[in-house]
């Protein structure tokens, strides 16, 4: 019974006073908060439970300072999908947000202004503490399949959906946050065959297999080996073989690009705010 009481009995939050029920209090490590209180914590800052209320009343007063600096947050880039990044190369200033989305589910707006940021209060992580910032892709794969008399067959070749998500990843030396993972887009691309992943030795020579109007380097591209030759003869108008390590057709080629594309946008990204 004396452990049942507890469990019901009431609580104040450590930041606010407020008293808090069993359902709305939130844990720290030595005490307890509401959830409007938590709502004001950093979406990138992970370790609550293990916060002290003494570490807590830090990072909040920390966003509110946040808040009033981002008054001089001028936008000078951003990157947005799911998440988004806003850059101040004046400042050498980022900011980021796991859901750029406002105002409820069905909505398509996205905070794009120093407004929208401010009232997301939006952490400022400086380019100089930013240990490391790199384009993070998750892929799944799946086979397309045709229905032939009444049966799931395989397409000869076989036919496989890719599915290519982006992120940004940036590793930081802050006071309350540790690494931002933003979700900046995905994608689909169908292919005849699987995607072909390179030896160490083609990667070198990558670069030439790919859009010739795009400028990216460091990328993590995967080639066909066979496709050397090829790309050293081909004319500038004709579709690579190969680009990306994804067999190109008529059908895919234009998500091919939005890859590309997207790839480009995010390392590049990294290089401004890593470099
Ligand atoms: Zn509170």
């Amino acid at each position: 019974m004396a452990l049942f009481g507890k469990f019901f009995a009431k609580e104040s939050c450590a930041v606010c006073g407020a008293e808090v029920g069993a359902l709305k209090k939130r844990k720290l490590a030595d005490g307890v908060m509401c959830k409007d209180c938590v709502a004001r914590l950093s979406p990138w800052f992970e370790e609550r439970r293990e916060g002290t209320v003494a570490q807590i009343k830090e990072q909040l007063a920390m966003r509110e300072e946040n808040r009033r600096q981002l008054e001089r947050f001028d936008i000078t880039s951003e990157l947005a999908g799911t998440g988004a990044v806003f850059v101040d190369e004046g400042h050498r200033w980022l900011c980021a947000l796991p859901d750029a989305s406002t105002g409820g589910l069905l909505s398509s707006e996205r905070v794009h202004d120093r407004a929208g940021l401010i009232e997301a209060n939006a952490d400022i992580v400086t380019f100089d503490q930013v240990r490391s910032a790199t384009c993070d892709i998750t892929e799944t794969k799946g086979e397309l399949r045709q229905t032939v008399d009444g049966e799931q067959r395989s397409y000869s070749p076989r036919r496989w959906r890719y599915g290519e998500s982006f992120y940004l990843l940036v590793e930081v030396d802050h006071p309350y946050i540790e690494r931002m993972r933003v979700p900046l887009g995905s994608l689909t691309i169908e292919t005849e065959g699987e995607r072909q992943r390179s030896s160490s030795g083609a990667k070198a020579l990558g670069w030439l297999l790919d859009d010739p109007d795009m400028d990216v380097r460091n990328r993590a591209a995967t080639y066909d080996d066979n496709g050397v030759l090829r790309a050293l003869t081909r004319g500038d108008w004709e579709m690579p073989d190969y680009a990306y390590g994804f067999r190109c057709s008529a059908r895919n080629w234009e998500a091919i690009q939005g890859y590309g594309r997207l790839l480009a946008q995010v390392e590049g990204l990294c290089q401004m705010i890593a470099g």
